[in-house]
């Protein structure tokens, strides 16, 4: 299909929300179920670092002391991967945007390829703390560990360990970070039909089938 041509049936997805909402989590879940690409920006720029890229070395800085990567650098990963194929037929964000001048280059990007869902998922500040402080990921395949995964992953067997942002002092910079570039994203969608905030403080699975219902029912009621 050409990259200009409109996909009404696409089904675009954004997932907005502080660090340790869940989004990450709910993204992987709601894109396996709908067959959709999961677009994680954080994850993109782990790789990166892993990889010891011209990107990775430069963001490996930024990202452990809890700061945003500019912006430019940002909207030219998401370009490139949303003009992939797989991408055609629709995507789920998690990550990105975080800036209103993100945002607004998206808007951009997919305008013509279908409706975009935007879902909020809205969790009380010390209950982000504490999420973060005890969050372990897979070393190898950078999964979240699961509240019940004791020993390794339960994906691939690598070892969990705490992620090299989750320390207390830059959880609480990257908490005022989203507060101060990020939460304004509420305010640039939430007049749009297609905005939903979720309440985050509750059991995954009840999220995540909430999730669910309300981008099954924006979707339907979103403009073409
Ligand atoms: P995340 O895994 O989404 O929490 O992202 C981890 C880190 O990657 C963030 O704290 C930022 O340093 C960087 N990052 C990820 N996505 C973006 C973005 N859209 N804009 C700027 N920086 C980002």
């Amino acid at each position: 299909m050409e990259q200009s041509q409109g996909n009404a049936a696409a089904l675009n997805v954004i997932m907005l929300g502080p660090p340790g909402a869940g989004k990450g989590t709910q993204a992987e879940r709601f894109a396996r179920v709908r067959q959709l690409p999961k677009i994680s920006t954080g994850d993109i720029l782990r790789e990166a670092v892993q990889a010891e890229s011209d990107v990775g070395q430069a963001a490996k800085a930024t990202m452990s002391a809890g700061s945003l990567i500019g912006d430019d650098i940002m909207i030219g990963i998401v370009r490139e991967r949303l003009n992939r194929d797989d991408a055609r037929g629709g995507f789920v964000l998690d990550g990105f945007p975080r800036t209103v001048v993100q945002a607004a280059a998206l808007d951009q990007m997919i305008n013509g390829r279908g409706p975009l869902v935007v879902v909020d998922i809205v969790v009380p500040e010390d209950v982000l703390v504490r999420r973060l402080a005890t969050r372990r990921v897979c070393s190898k395949c950078g999964t979240n560990a699961a509240v019940e995964w004791t020993g390794a992953c339960q994906k691939c067997g690598g070892a969990l360990i705490a992620r090299m942002d989750d320390g207390v002092e830059t959880v609480l910079e990257r908490l005022k970070v989203y507060q101060r570039e990020t939460k304004p994203l509420v305010d640039y969608y939430s007049a749009r039909p297609t905005f939903r905030s979720i309440d985050g403080n509750q059991p995954p699975d009840v999220v995540t089938a909430q999730l669910d219902a309300a981008v099954t029912e924006l979707s339907r009621s979103a403009p073409l």
